[in-house]
């Protein structure tokens, strides 16, 4: 399991620089998280401003 970025996301890019493991990038509409990169550490969660990554 890993966070996850759910449907609030306004793609402001803040977590994929804040991600120490470079797991985090842009896609379709929202960013997404790769689950096979994620450490889980949470620092993305914390610096979301609209709430969107959620813990596994
Ligand atoms: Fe990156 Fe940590 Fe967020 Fe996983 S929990 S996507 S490793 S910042
Ligand atoms: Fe989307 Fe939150 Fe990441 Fe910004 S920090 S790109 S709103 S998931």
């Amino acid at each position: 399991m890993a966070y996850k970025i759910e449907g609030e996301c306004i793609s402001c890019g803040t977590c994929a620089g804040t991600c120490p493991v470079e797991a985090i990038s842009e896609g379709d509409g929202k960013y997404e998280i790769n689950p096979d990169v994620c450490v889980e550490c949470g620092a993305c969660a914390g610096n979301c401003p609209v709430g969107a990554i959620v813990a596994p």
